[in-house]
């Protein structure tokens, strides 16, 4: 899990090097040690959030654990106050908790936990729909429409953000605060 250092928002618009995925890469005992190892374990933490009430009027769901849902309400807070070319990006949330795996995997999403977050379906980007079908080696373009000053709202309240990684995935956000305060030794 902490092979790759994160970097955060205040490092500026980068392009990941190849395989680069700091935070993708999970042990998922540790998570269902943090928040449930079953939909029924997770759901009993899980909590509505009003998301953007007066712009949006959104209720999302995330984990209570570590005051998730508290956190993603100080972000919504803070976008909500932000100019309207930067909150317009909450406008069409894709949602909080759900229990699943990640897409052509059997590994389970941090949204099975509760504790992530995609900010906007209009403005994603995701690796899987952007390689190269014909060649599954072929390096993967990056594309991202998320601004940097939203990225670094969440990065405030504890959420690493998609976007940093090779395999991105630029609407997702989820609670890694462990990363966030990582650097490699020496
Ligand atoms: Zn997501």
């Amino acid at each position: 899990m902490f092979r790759y250092v994160y970097p955060t928002a205040a490092e500026g618009a980068l392009v990941p090097a190849e395989d680069f995925d700091p935070g993708r890469i999970r042990n998922e005992a540790f998570f269902e040690k943090l928040y449930g190892a079953s939909a029924a374990e997770v759901g009993k933490h899980i909590a509505n959030v009003k998301w953007l009430p007066k712009l949006a009027k959104k209720t999302v769901q995330v984990t209570r654990i570590f005051g998730i849902n508290d956190r993603l309400g100080k972000v919504s807070d803070a976008l909500e106050a932000m100019p309207a070319e930067l909150s317009r990006y909450g406008f069409k949330p894709g949602g909080g908790f759900v229990w699943r795996p990640i897409a052509g995997t059997d590994r389970l999403s941090v949204h099975s936990f509760g504790a992530a977050f995609d900010i906007n379906v209009g403005f994603s980007d995701y690796w899987y729909n952007n390689r190269n079908k014909a060649d599954p080696k072929a390096h993967i373009p990056f594309k991202n429409r998320i601004p940097l000053q939203i990225v670094e709202l969440f990065e405030e309240n504890g959420f690493i953000w998609g976007g940093r990684w090779y395999h991105y995935d630029t609407m997702h956000f989820e609670y890694r605060p462990e990363l966030l305060l990582y650097k490699k030794p020496g």
